[in-house]
């Protein structure tokens, strides 16, 4: 890269390590014109994509109003710090892999919905009374036969076989 104090094209790196939690390239670079040395910074560009509003304005993906909102959800609720960031990192993930540069919130809340479902039920009915602003009793009853309907989280990991040996009996 052309260097930043005398312009000339030719600059050198002499050192190049890791910075921050490993995720940027920290670079001392040469001039070979005046001899400066500097240091630049990489770091890979993920750009999240906007998300359209329910009455159509766009806004900026917000990650700290998703970790509110979940853990919100969860407050109280016997769930694991490291369980809830996994959560939250499938979400981004699945909100980065819509590859479009917008996404419906209502798909982000339904993906919400999903991991809620089979970290807590409580805490997935809070979400959902929220989130779905039930009108009446018989749209709250629907999430809970829904929810009834559904074996539990863990009896679904196990018929996948996702779910390391836990120690229980089952084979
Ligand atoms: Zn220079």
């Amino acid at each position: 890269m052309r260097c930043p104090f005398c312009q000339a094209q030719d600059t050198r790196v002499i050192d190049s390590r890791l910075a921050g939690e490993g995720e940027q390239v920290r670079r001392r670079r040469e001039c070979a014109g005046c001899g400066v040395r500097f240091t630049t910074y990489e770091s890979a560009e993920l750009v999240m994509p906007r998300v359209i509003k329910r009455d159509g304005t766009r806004v900026l993906f917000d990650d700290g109003k998703l970790r509110t909102g979940l853990l919100r959800a969860l407050e109280k609720r016997p769930v694991a710090t490291e369980a809830v960031e996994a959560a939250i990192s499938r979400i981004r993930q699945r909100i980065r892999a819509a590859g479009e540069r917008e996404v419906a919130a209502s798909d982000i809340g339904e993906w919400v919905m999903e991991e809620l479902r089979d970290l807590d039920q409580v805490a997935y009915v809070r979400f959902a009374s929220v989130y779905r602003s039930f009108e009446d009793v018989s749209a709250f009853r629907e999430v809970i036969d829904g929810l009834e309907r559904m074996p539990d989280a863990e009896a679904r990991r196990r018929q996948i076989g996702l779910l390391p040996d836990d120690g229980d009996d089952t084979p």
